[in-house]
């Protein structure tokens, strides 16, 4: 078997052309992702928004510089974790993903956790919370909770782009962040007899030069 990292880079060779839904007809770069293959946290994020989409990479506009700072407030930078998103492709002028979209991409997503097999997943936001953990329930609720999926342990957090707009939410970012550590460390046993279902289990604590391109997106794992 190939190592995660060859796995990982097979993976976009395969997938970047993608046209499975029309949102290939108005990006700039599919953005497959962008970090370690050997991570144990991954964090997924919603779809591209313009920076992203220019440069092919997940997080690197203003939500990216917040999520920067939360990584550093517990010692990592981006390159420690994986970050995806639900969606590979920009949606035009940064609207919601439609479900069709996230039908059409969400086996993209779901390899690349298959390939890194992290022991967390960080969902960021609404849609990738929705997504993994395959629930309607709104973000509020489910925030700080610790759910376990297939064996690894799923913890919804808010999006850091909620900063943006009201940044008396860095405080909770923070605290949500601080968990992430602990959580590496922790004895929660997800072995195969409860592989598969799903639970909290925390319930106190809440072209041209494309191959340049290529070597360049694929640089980080
Ligand atoms: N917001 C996201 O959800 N993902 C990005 O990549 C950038 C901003």
């Amino acid at each position: 078997m190939k190592d995660k990292r060859e796995r990982l880079k097979s993976f976009f060779l395969e997938i970047r052309d993608c046209r499975e839904c029309a949102l290939y007809r108005s990006r700039n770069r599919f953005v497959f992702g962008s970090g370690s293959a050997y991570a144990e946290i991954m964090f997924v994020g919603e779809a591209p928004g313009k920076n992203e989409d220019l440069q092919g990479f997940p997080f690197v506009g203003r939500a990216g510089s917040i999520l920067d700072e939360l990584l550093e407030s517990i010692g990592m930078t981006k390159k420690d974790v994986f970050i995806a998103n639900v969606l590979k492709c920009r949606p035009p002028k940064n609207r919601d993903p439609q479900s069709e979209e996230i039908d059409a991409c969400k086996k993209y997503l779901f390899k690349q956790i298959e390939i890194i097999d992290p022991k967390i997943i960080c969902t960021l936001g609404k849609y990738s919370t929705q997504l993994i953990l395959d629930t309607k329930d709104g973000i509020t609720g489910l925030r700080g909770k610790v759910f376990e999926k297939d064996g690894r342990m799923i913890l919804p957090i808010n999006h850091p782009a909620a900063v943006l707009y009201n940044p008396s939410r860095m405080g909770i970012l923070k605290n949500d962040f601080a968990r992430i550590k602990g959580l590496l460390d922790s004895d929660h046993k997800v072995g195969p007899s409860i592989a598969s279902t799903q639970k909290q289990i925390d319930k106190e604590t809440n072209d041209s030069s494309r191959s340049e391109k290529d070597s360049e997106q694929l640089g980080l794992f």
